[in-house]
């Protein structure tokens, strides 16, 4: 069998989770593509889960309701886990709306392999943005449960970055999220060039 940690020196690159929660609207579809993309020019390989994405598929049995709300993650965490023995740089964008469950996420990882983001702008600018008509149909009764309007989301306590995408541009986000990732992507430099003394 092939460890982990073979599979991360083919890739020249360690593994870990870049998980983004946060609010519908706050940017975390949006930002989760764009890291990909850049770490992809960048020659990471990367996996890219998005919540709504999953719930097309592997969650599809899954409601709203908060016990949904954990099988959502706990799954989705278990996918990450596969994919990140398998060396990938696997990028979550999904609500998460509960500190528990991120938390259980979080204990599936080694320390440094989990990087929870909160992609975070006030609710009132989300509701403006509104990118997918979501909040309005909430706000008349057609969607219930939903998060920011008639469910809670719990403000993670400590995340690795908060991203406010009310004050910074896409890529002025993208360079928060590379200052923390580039130490952590490992002994070789996102370019192929050695970073780090090897140990
Ligand atoms: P989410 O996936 O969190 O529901 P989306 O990424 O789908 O949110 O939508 C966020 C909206 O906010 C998009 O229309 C995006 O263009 C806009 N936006 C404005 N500034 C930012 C920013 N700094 N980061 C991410 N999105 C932003």
């Amino acid at each position: 069998m092939i460890a982990p940690c073979q599979h991360e020196l083919l890739k020249k690159h360690t593994a870990c989770v870049v998980w983004l929660t946060g609010l519908s609207g706050a940017g975390k579809t949006t930002l989760a593509m764009a890291l990909e993309k850049e770490l992809y020019n960048r020659g990471v390989h990367t996996a890219l889960l998005d919540g709504d994405g999953l719930r097309l598929g592997l969650n599809s049995d899954l409601g709203f309701s908060p016990e949904d709300r954990v099988i959502n993650v706990q799954r989705t965490a278990q996918v990450c886990k596969l994919m990140v023995d398998a060396g990938l740089v696997v990028i979550v964008s999904m609500i998460s709306p509960q500190a528990q469950s991120r938390t259980m996420a979080r204990s599936l990882f080694n320390p440094g392999q989990f990087f929870e983001v909160h992609v975070n702008a006030p609710l009132q600018v989300c509701e403006q943005r509104d990118p997918k008509g979501l909040y309005r149909k909430a706000r008349r009764g057609d969607i219930a449960q939903f998060t920011g309007i008639s469910a809670t989301y719990e403000v993670p306590e400590s995340p690795c970055l908060i991203l406010q995408t009310h004050q910074y541009t896409v890529s002025e986000c993208l360079e928060q999220l590379f200052a923390i990732l580039e130490p952590a992507l490992g002994r070789y430099s996102i370019n192929g060039r050695m970073n780090q003394q090897p140990d």
